[in-house]
């Protein structure tokens, strides 16, 4: 079985069409499979994506810094582990999933993708991410992407390790896809 990351937004106060996406994309993830493994919280997207797997007979993995054990509520229903650091959290999330997936979400969704999307531009790995959206919510990223591109501070190369999907199908087929290229 494949185990996939999420990294996603923490805040309950996002438009429900976010939640439901969150939801449909933990669904997903138990049929088709996968393992998904995350932060660990009962937290918007987070707690959405987990308990849609759980609920629908997934394996879910959480991993979470004690500090945030109350702030982001543990799901205790499910396989998790209690690390000390931000960084440890980061490093068991990436050691235990073989790709990511990013749905919405706020500064810290932004920093988890883009140190995974460095250690990948400095050859650290070259496990596939896609960014998922039903609208157009990682449109600027995609933008400022493909500007830092033209201005030649990364190779084009590096556009083809993450994809920018519309469904939690589209996410995992685009993440199979480059699987099987690596
Ligand atoms: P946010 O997108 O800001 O709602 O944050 C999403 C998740 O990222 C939350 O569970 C945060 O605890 C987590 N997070 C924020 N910063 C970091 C970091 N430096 N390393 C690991 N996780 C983080």
């Amino acid at each position: 079985m494949k185990s996939i990351c999420l990294y996603c937004g923490s805040s309950n106060d996002v438009e429900p069409k976010y939640l439901e996406l969150a939801k449909k994309l933990g669904a997903t993830l138990a049929e088709q499979n996968y393992r998904l493994v995350y932060g660990g919280g009962s937290v918007g997207l987070m707690g959405a994506a987990a308990t849609a797997a759980h609920e629908a007979g997934g394996k879910v993995l959480g991993i979470m810094p004690r500090f945030l054990l109350t702030k982001e509520r543990i799901f205790d229903s499910v396989e998790h582990r209690i690390v000390e650091t931000m960084h440890e959290r980061k490093q068991m999330m990436f050691d235990e999933s073989d790709g990511f997936i990013v749905l919405p979400g706020g500064i810290g969704t932004l920093e988890e993708a883009v140190e995974m999307l460095s250690w990948a531009r400095l050859g650290l790995h070259c496990k596939p991410m896609a960014f998922l959206d039903e609208g157009q919510f990682w449109d600027p990223f995609f933008e400022l992407m493909g500007h830092i591109v033209t201005g030649k501070f990364t190779p084009t190369e590096f556009l083809e390790l993450f994809a920018h999907t519309k469904s939690p199908m589209d996410a995992i087929e685009a993440l199979e896809i480059r699987f099987k290229q690596v």
